[in-house]
């Protein structure tokens, strides 16, 4: 989480109804491949969902319990292994954080947008893997999942506030932007 955003806005977190929703929708795809939604993994879930945000992993041990106990980091990184690799959670490598997948709509592959003014995360439909996955595949590797993190401004941080002092930045790593 930043907090040094000066552009005053936020996404609204999931209310407690969207949490449960979600948790029910992640549980149910796990069952339906044989996998279960343990104590620890749907804690783990929960917060990254309620949180709506990327979140670190030393924040999720200490979010663990509500109550002053400490979790065992062992257990909170083994429910974060095996989230990841049902494809509901995703490690965003560029923050060092995990962030909670639409367990309705589970994707090979993912592109996250990453603001570095607000660090606002938003998901959105990735481009096509289908090269990369035939490449991997002619190398004999077969790809499980795939997360792409771009970085740059969301719309909100985008906009100007008392001076164009972003004029002429390209933002988006598109490629250099002609000079005015
Ligand atoms: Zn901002
Ligand atoms: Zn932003």
């Amino acid at each position: 989480m930043r907090s040094a955003c000066p552009h005053g806005h936020g996404i609204p977190p999931a209310t407690p109804a969207q949490v449960e929703q979600a948790l029910e929708a992640a549980a149910a795809r796990l069952a339906a491949g044989g996998g279960r939604l343990t104590p620890p993994r749907r804690r783990i879930l929960e917060l990254l969902l309620a949180a709506g945000a990327p979140v670190g992993a030393y924040d999720l041990v200490a979010r663990f319990h509500s109550s002053s106990r400490v979790a065992k980091p062992a257990t909170v990184y083994r429910a974060l292994h095996f989230l990841e690799t049902c494809g509901l959670v995703h490690r965003l490598s560029t923050l060092k954080a995990y962030v909670a997948c639409d367990p309705d709509q589970p994707a090979a592959a993912t592109t996250f947008l990453l603001c570095d003014c607000c660090g606002a995360c938003r998901p959105i439909p990735s481009a096509d893997a289908g090269p990369l996955q035939a490449a991997a595949a002619a190398a004999g590797y077969v790809i499980e999942r795939i997360t792409f993190e771009a970085q740059g401004r969301c719309a909100a941080c985008r906009r100007p506030r008392a001076g164009p002092s972003q004029v002429g930045l390209s933002a988006d790593g598109a490629g250099p932007v002609a000079a005015p």
